[in-house]
Order: structure tokens, then sequence, then C-alpha cells
């Protein structure tokens, strides 16, 4: 895979917006660059006895329309330029769903997969210890990500209660529904991707039960597989990856004997009857929809020529680099942007919010129809952008999402 700079990229996206829309010099400066970030050390004692120290950060990109929000991910090839264009892209994800939050994210340079529980709990711990001034239900509220879960947020939810001395559920979103979540989260990101799959196939009138194929089988990539075959009535799904390798399957996998396995395993690989092929193979394969759910940057101009999906719902946040983005657009495949394919998780969290606020919840109907009018409008109002200015679903997506944030710090007097 090329190597490229996340936050680059997501600065190209937002230069070319802000030329469409017209935006006028400060406002372009606010808006390239975080308007808050905390780097720091984290000193944690591990099983061994001996202490390691990780570096964590955590970055409020912009608060205009509301306190910043997004996840939190482990992952040991993190580094300040993934948070920037992570917390950058959230800032656009809230806007695009018009859902009254700004874009933030955090991390944390570490391998998850070599911890234990027990380091897990104390690296959370010590991660609120360094942010907890920063974060709170009106200022920043932070959510699950790459390798952290629910478990991740009790714990540092708990944490931050410890340290303000009070109950406050609401400042960490995706929590299990024991200490505060609420129903329809857990599934919620890949919901909302194949909400806005259903809505493009009937407007390009796309089969919904033809082939489709997932790369990057963690938790948005296992429930799309089951969610497709539901809400869209059927479906093939043929080919899946993981971080140990791809498999193909020509006659279909059964979606929830493969969760099974992924659960029980702890990969796809080895799953019967599936033949193993190469990662860029799953990419390229011949499907109605391809559902990029991994890593950044995993279609770029290298592969973007051979991919003949329809269409492309990327689950994950910035699978697609710019010029990979005009060679789909060449080639007539319908890409539906991050920053609206994967809002169904942060538009649930928000409800999440809500919910807390209130210490009332609602069932999870309530929670599935909410999400499916944001996600339904969100898409096409993204659609009309495309008719509109001509331009490629990622664009139209930017325009949407930068013209409501350079409105707010308009509207705030900040420019
Ligand atoms: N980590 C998820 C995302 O990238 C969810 C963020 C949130 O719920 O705050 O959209």
């Amino acid at each position: 895979m090329e190597s490229y700079n996340s936050f680059n990229v997501a600065r190209q996206q937002i230069l070319e917006a802000a030329r469409i829309l017209n935006l006028d010099e400060a406002t372009t400066q606010l808006l390239v660059e975080p308007q808050r970030e905390y780097n720091f050390s984290m000193h944690v004692k591990m099983d061994n006895g001996k202490t390691k120290i990780f570096k964590g950060y955590r970055i409020q990109y912009n608060y205009a329309r509301g306190p910043a929000k997004g996840g939190i991910r482990f992952h040991p090839d993190e580094t300040v330029d993934t948070i920037r264009a992570l917390a950058c892209w959230m800032t656009w994800k809230t806007a695009v769903v018009d859902i009254p939050l700004g874009g933030g994210k955090g991390g944390v340079c570490c391998d998850p997969k070599s911890m234990s529980l027990r380091e897990l709990e104390n690296l959370s711990r010590e991660y609120i210890r360094a942010v907890a001034p920063l974060i709170g239900v009106d200022k920043d509220i932070p959510a699950p990500d790459v390798y952290t879960n629910p478990q991740t947020m009790a714990w540092m939810m708990d944490e931050y209660e410890t340290i303000v001395n009070s109950h406050q559920p609401g400042v960490m979103t995706d929590k299990p529904t024991q200490v505060g979540g609420t129903e329809g989260r857990r599934d919620a990101t890949a919901r909302g991707g194949v909400i806005t799959v259903r809505e493009a196939c009937r407007l390009l009138g796309v089969n919904p039960k033809g082939k489709f194929a997932i790369q990057g089988f963690g938790n948005a990539g296992q429930r799309a597989a089951l969610l497709h075959h539901e809400l869209l009535g059927g479906g093939k799904l043929i080919a899946v990856s993981d971080s140990r390798g791809a498999i193909f399957k020509p006659d279909g996998f059964d979606s929830k004997e493969l969760v099974m396995h992924k659960l029980k395993t702890g990969s796809v690989m080895g799953f019967t009857g599936a033949k193993e092929i190469k990662h860029d193979e799953l990419l390229e394969l011949d499907v109605d929809v391809l559902y990029p759910a991994a890593l950044e940057n995993a279609i770029s101009k290298s592969n973007a020529g051979n991919i003949k999906a329809r269409i492309v719902c990327e689950l994950a946040n910035g699978p697609t680099t710019p010029e990979a983005d005009l060679i789909l657009s060449a080639n007539g495949v319908h890409v539906i942007p991050d920053i609206l394919a994967s809002a169904g998780g942060v538009t649930v969290s928000y409800f999440e919010m809500v919910q807390d606020k209130y210490s009332f919840f609602w069932d999870e109907k309530t929670v599935h129809e909410r999400l499916d009018s944001k996600l339904t409008n969100a898409y096409h109002r993204v659609h009309e952008t495309v008719k509109e200015k001509k331009v490629h679903p990622r664009l139209a997506a930017m325009v949407v999402g930068v013209a409501r944030v350079a409105e707010a710090c308009k509207l705030r007097g900040w420019v």
C-alpha cells in the first residue's frame, strides 16, 4: 500500500469544498486547522510489574456547531496526523447528518492485541486522568473506534465520574445499556451504511439482492454483513477480509456462521469451504456493493481503476484517497463517502447523549426509525448537491458539511 498522510488528504478535501463554496480566507484558514489539540504521555503499570509509557492524543477539531464528538482509537500506527484527520472528518460527519455536535478524535499508540484486559483497563483509566479537564457532556464526548468498545467506555466513564465526583453517563457514548447506553448503538454505523446503500440502489436501479464484499470484519463489517441481508431482503456475501487475510466463496457465505467463526477464532481465516485470496483481489471483485470497513487509504490510485463494484459504501474513515476518488467517479462507481456512510454511529451516539441527559430511554424501534430518517435525508441532501454542483459524492458531502460548519463559525462572529 502507498503511504499517505491522512491529514494532508483531509485538508485537500476541505480546500476543494472551500473553493466551491467561495469561502473567504479566514474561514478557510480556520477550517484547515484543529481548534485545540492535546498530546500527552501516559505511564501504565503492566502485568509484569514494569511501567510502560504510551503516547496519547485528544483533538477537538471544530466545536462551532456543538461539543466536540468522536471516538478513541487504540492502534499501533497512531500518529498526531491520523488523529487530526479523523477529528477533522468527524466535524463534517456530524454536520452532514445535521446533529448539533462538533468533531473530535482521540487515540493511543499501542498494540491492544498484545495487552491483557487489566492492562487495557489501566490504560483506559490513565487516558481519562490525562484528558479529564478537557472532556465533559457539554465539551467533548468520546466514543469507541478501532480496537475500543463499550467495555472501554464503561471504564472511562467510571474514571471520569470518580474524578468529577458526580454521575455523568453522557460523557461517553456507546456504553453498555446497563450503565446508560442506548439501544441500537452497537450496529448503528453498519445500519446507517446499509440504509444509504438501500437509497443508492433505489436511485441507480442496482439490484439490492446482488453480490457484495466486505473489507475489514470488525464491529462495522460484521454488522454490515448481517444487516445487508436484513434491510435489503437478500444479497450474497462473496468475500471478506480482516488483518490476517481475505477469503472468497463464490456461492456466498452464511453471514451468521461467518460472524460466529470470527468471534470464536478471532479471524475470518480458516472458514470451511472458502478460498484464500489477496487483499487487493477482494477490492477488485465484480460485486454490486463493496464495503471498505477497515482503515484509511485502502483504495488509492494503484487499485481504483480496477474496482468493479457499482456502489462503494465507506464504513471505514478515509478509505479512499483523492486521486482514487477521481478515478472512481470517471468510471461511474457510485461512492457513498465515509462522512455520510459511516455517520450512523455518531447519530445514535447523539441519541444516547439526549437520553442520558433526560435519563429517559427509548425502545430499539424508535432508535432505528430516527436513525433511518436522519440517514435517508442526509443521503438525498448529498445527492442533490452532486447534481446541483456537478461534483463527485465525496465533494458534495464535504460541501454540505463544510457549509454548515462555516455558517456556524460566521454566526458566532469567529470570522
Ligand atoms: N468512532 C465512530 C466514528 O468514527 C463513532 C463516533 C461517535 O459515536 O462519537 O464515527
